[in-house]
């Protein structure tokens, strides 16, 4: 009966052309069967599932965003959704799409990038085991974490930065950082694109994205964002553990996650609006005016890109200063220096970006752009683009759950190389959008629960909390088992929450 909709193995299934209009390829969604079917109820709900349904309604579902998308111009091969896809804005979320970067026709575009630009996760081991958080001390450092860290909508960045140093960071990223002494020589290393892109131009971020930026360097933010004590709870790759450092049972670890806060976002919307220019002037059409984009060799589109990478540069120092300020408190806490506690960064990834690579189409190598919104890269073992001392186990994929299940870290594969475009999930994604989590959840429970488990949790805004409790998103071995199960990306090991630090 769904005759656009085709299943190519237990985990994959094809969006045919014609299902939207324009398409250029098919869209290819990587789901098991359950999240098949939550995706195809999601068109029916909303009546999208004709080839003209008119999409003019806000909300478009998922699995017809990843068909727009398919849709652009100088996309190759196929839009792509991971299995945590969720509708989002133009692109959905969990949506990875390649331009040919020699197609004068190709476009990039801030929606398959997404508002909060790099926005990504980083992991910080430690040689500290669970009973080194015993007795009081987990409440202690949980609390002293919300007291150092600027959590919510309103607190302003601590860390020191002028109207220069914001100039140079934007242009240098983790560099910037690590000659202040915010960062350790050696988590360069230990960052996509060793934290600095080198496409960066400040000059095309406005001045009310740096005024934005300036407030904030060295804050979480609100939301889903936060800093996590967690717990090493089972390994499934014990020599790729091992070489992340993370190999032992009880280990405790640091999960951060942030983005480029109000610049990014400033960037974003800024960009949106000379995209409209750059449609009409080469007459670009849509399915859905949020796709809007300009070709990837006009002035709009390289400005766009400029500003995107400082943006990108920002948010890897914003985790950086996250970092340091980490280290600080287990540093007071333990009365160790983070040196002394093995506090290394072991990797971090961006999830809302877009890429210059190389990959193979049909046998051929192509220079496209990836873009990767709500998606992590994860290239396969002796990639030259990963750090030496993970060339043989493959990049570090890191996975938030919720802040009341588990996490998880993955390896990249070959596999995921030739059909993903060397991407992944990006976490459990959301089962209930925001206004459905508030009218069916009661923010005071979900707390009442967390703390049953045993998980410490601080979060600035209470109210976000039922936004963000576990039943508001899918299940996360759900989605890491459909990832595995692909081979898109392999199990290393699953971590537990102990304590939550939230927007
Ligand atoms: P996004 O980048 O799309 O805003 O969110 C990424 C993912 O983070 C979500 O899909 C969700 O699975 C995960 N996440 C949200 N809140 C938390 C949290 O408090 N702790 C952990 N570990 N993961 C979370
Ligand atoms: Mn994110
Ligand atoms: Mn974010």
């Amino acid at each position: 009966e769904l005759t656009f909709l085709e299943r190519i193995s237990d985990t994959r299934y094809q969006v045919q052309v014609g299902f939207v209009p324009n398409m250029k390829v098919p869209a290819e969604i990587i789901v098991n069967s359950d999240l098949q079917t939550l995706l195809v109820q999601e068109l029916r709900d909303t009546c999208c599932i004709g080839p003209y349904a008119e999409a003019e309604q806000s909300f478009i579902p998922a699995l017809r965003q990843a068909a727009n998308v398919a849709a652009l111009p100088g996309i190759v091969k196929a839009s792509l959704a991971m299995p945590d896809v969720h509708s989002g804005y133009g692109f959905c979320i969990g949506n990875v799409a390649a331009f040919d970067m020699e197609d004068p026709l190709s476009v990039v575009s801030p929606g398959g990038v997404g508002f909060d630009i790099n926005c990504g996760v980083r992991l910080i081991r430690t040689n500290l085991t669970e009973v080194d958080l015993t007795g009081e001390m987990k409440e202690k450092l949980a609390e002293e974490m919300f007291q150092k860290i600027p959590v919510g909508v309103g607190r302003k960045g601590e860390i020191k930065c002028t109207e220069d140093d914001l100039d140079r960071l934007l242009a240098e990223g983790v560099d910037w950082a690590v000659e202040k002494g915010l960062a350790w020589p050696e988590d360069r290393d230990h960052c996509e694109e060793n934290g600095r892109m080198d496409m960066a131009d400040p000059s095309f971020v406005s001045k009310r994205a740096k005024k934005r930026g300036l407030k904030q360097l060295g804050t979480l933010g609100a939301g889903n964002h936060y800093a996590e004590i967690q717990i090493v709870d089972e390994v499934y790759d014990q020599n790729a553990a091992d070489t992340m450092g993370i190999g032992k049972v009880g280990q405790v670890c640091i999960m951060i996650h942030t983005g480029s806060r109000g610049l990014g976002h400033q960037v974003a919307t800024d960009a949106l609006t000379t995209m409209e220019r750059a449609m009409s002037k080469d007459k670009i059409e849509l399915n859905d005016r949020q796709l809007s984009c300009a070709r990837i060799g006009s002035r709009e589109g390289k400005e766009y890109l400029a500003g995107m990478a400082s943006a990108a540069n920002f948010a890897w120092v914003n985790r950086s200063c996250i970092t340091a300020l980490t280290r600080k408190v287990f540093a007071d806490m333990f009365k160790r220096t983070p040196e002394e506690m093995e506090m290394h960064l072991v990797y971090d990834v961006c999830h809302n970006i877009a890429k210059v690579e190389e990959h193979s189409i049909g046998g051929v190598m192509k220079k496209l752009l990836v873009h990767r919104k709500g998606s992590t890269r994860a290239f396969p073992p002796y990639h030259p683009n990963i750090p030496k001392d993970y060339q043989s186990i493959g990049q570090p994929v890191l996975i938030g759950g919720t802040m009341g299940t588990c996490s998880y870290v993955l390896v990249g594969t070959d596999k995921g190389m030739t059909e993903t475009f060397g991407s992944t999930c990006h976490g459990a994604g959301r089962a209930l959008s925001r206004n459905q989590s508030r009218k069916k959840l009661d923010h005071v429970q979900v707390l009442e629960r967390l703390k049953n488990d045993g998980i410490s949790i601080r979060v600035a805004s209470p109210m976000l909390v039922a936004e963000e409790a576990p039943e508001s998103y899918k299940n996360v071995t759900d989605v890491i088992d459909t990832c595995e199960d692909a081979g898109i990306s392999r199990k290393v090991l699953k971590l537990r929450p102990v304590a939550v630090i939230k927007g």
